[in-house]
């Protein structure tokens, strides 16, 4: 398959912008085994736009467009690709719907212009944007696809791993077959470090990382004459990313990570309970996401301040006045506490600084402790994070909390 890559933006032309868009997909591109012929830039020019969409439809039998999707009056690249494909702009309630309610959950005044961004070619699919709310699109005529993603980097990585790559692959002439893998407690950069040996030079399979909220995920790609040969070649070389990086991994099949914990309790049959202060009931709210989890779960408290904590876990006043609430001491009491409460098999516990303020050099936000009391045998684990801020520091004491779970009862 011959693909083009076309971003929009006149700051990419006045240099203000370096052009990573394109060397992000034409690496991708690459590894899902597709030949990128072009890279085209154009400024937020309807005519050049239009101009240059001829070209490359001409040429290539697969478009991703970058930029121009926001709601501004700069941004065209929708409206130009709907007329060049002869197709009409229309309203789609569902997206202006969630558009509308975004607004409102974040406190934003709404203006009309916005509603731009809720209309598309009426033969149009969605691609969501899990991570900003300009989604993109894709649209296929005559064998030919074409794919508008949003311009800010972030945002197009992501919904072209989680939206885009389905819909190639399954376009594609050849068979591919990839597999993604999630890890966590390691960084993008160390992972990509440690796989250097099978990444540098690869030709197919190929693995790339990706970083998350808090974690990192592998794709592992292989493209072949039939979907046996891909398979075959994907998991031999899972065999190898697991001899080198088999530590961190928590999932084989794209599982989100409390999901891969609950679906464990549940197999052996291990009841659980939690209490919370940090992340008031975040880890009690992800586990009961899981299907059928009543059969394990007892309960999950959120013992927030120093008299919940003393009276529901029975955590000795002196205990907090000596080492204080957010103390490693204080969450051993909490654990243990909850076990004598519940006998639950397994019992969870968190104390720690959400943020954003650090209490001290020597107490940051970010900073938590996570008791584990399994099989009558306590643990306080420390979780570190670069306090980025309230939401984020939260997020990873959760991945935390269950990965350490994960790590306990595996
Ligand atoms: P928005 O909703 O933010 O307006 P958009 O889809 O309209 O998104 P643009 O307005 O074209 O995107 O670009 C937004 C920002 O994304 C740019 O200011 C730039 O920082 C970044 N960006 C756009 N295109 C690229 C690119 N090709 N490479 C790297 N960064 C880019």
């Amino acid at each position: 398959m011959r693909a083009a890559i076309l971003t929009v933006g006149t700051e990419i032309l006045f240099g203000q912008t370096v052009n990573t868009n394109a060397a992000f997909l034409s690496k991708e591109l690459q590894n899902l085994g597709l030949n990128v012929m072009y890279h085209y830039t154009v400024g937020d020019n309807p005519g050049r736009l239009k101009e240059l969409l001829a070209i490359a439809y001409r040429d290539c039998d697969l478009i991703i467009a970058t930029g121009g999707l926001g709601p501004t009056q700069d941004d065209l690249t929708k409206e130009v690709i709907c007329e060049y494909f002869e197709d009409s702009l229309v309203e789609f309630p569902q997206e202006s719907e969630k558009l509308k309610a975004h607004f409102k959950k974040a406190g934003y005044r709404w203006t009309e212009n916005n509603i731009k961004q809720a209309f598309f070619p009426k033969t149009a699919t969605i691609l969501r944007n899990s991570v900003g709310t300009a989604p993109g699109f894709y649209l296929k005529k005559d064998k030919k696809m074409i794919a508008a993603l949003p311009g800010p980097p972030r945002e197009m990585k992501r919904m072209f791993s989680e939206e885009l790559v389905p819909l190639i692959t399954a376009e594609s002439r050849e068979a591919i077959y990839y597999k993604i893998i999630r890890t966590f407690g390691i960084g993008e950069s160390s992972l990509e470090t440690l796989l250097m040996p099978l990444i540098d030079g690869q030709t197919d399979p190929t693995v790339a990382t990706y970083a998350k909220e808090g974690e990192c995920s592998l794709r592992i790609t292989s493209k072949r004459e039939t979907l046996e040969e891909a398979k075959d070649e994907v998991d031999r070389m899972i065999d190898k990313v697991n001899r080198l990086v088999g530590q961190y991994i928590y999932s084989y099949d794209d599982e989100d990570l409390n999901q891969v914990v609950g679906k464990l309790l549940l197999e052996k049959g291990i009841s659980f309970s939690c209490c919370e202060s940090c992340t008031g009931g975040m880890l009690a709210q992800a586990i009961t996401e899981v299907p059928g989890i009543s059969a394990v779960f007892d309960r999950g408290l959120v013992t927030y301040s120093k008299e919940a904590k003393m009276s529901e876990l029975g955590v000795k006043a002196e205990v907090i006045e000596e080492f204080t609430a957010e103390s490693p001491q204080v969450c051993a009491e909490m654990v243990d506490g909850l076990k004598r409460k519940t006998g639950s098999d397994l019992c969870v516990s968190i104390t720690g600084i959400a943020g954003p303020e650090d209490l001290s050099e020597e107490r940051p936000a970010g900073l938590a402790y996570i008791g584990i009391n399994y099989k009558d045998e306590t643990r306080v684990i420390t979780s570190k994070h670069r306090n980025v801020s309230r939401h984020w520091n939260r997020n990873y004491m959760l991945l935390k909390m269950l990965n350490e779970i994960y790590l306990t009862i595996k």
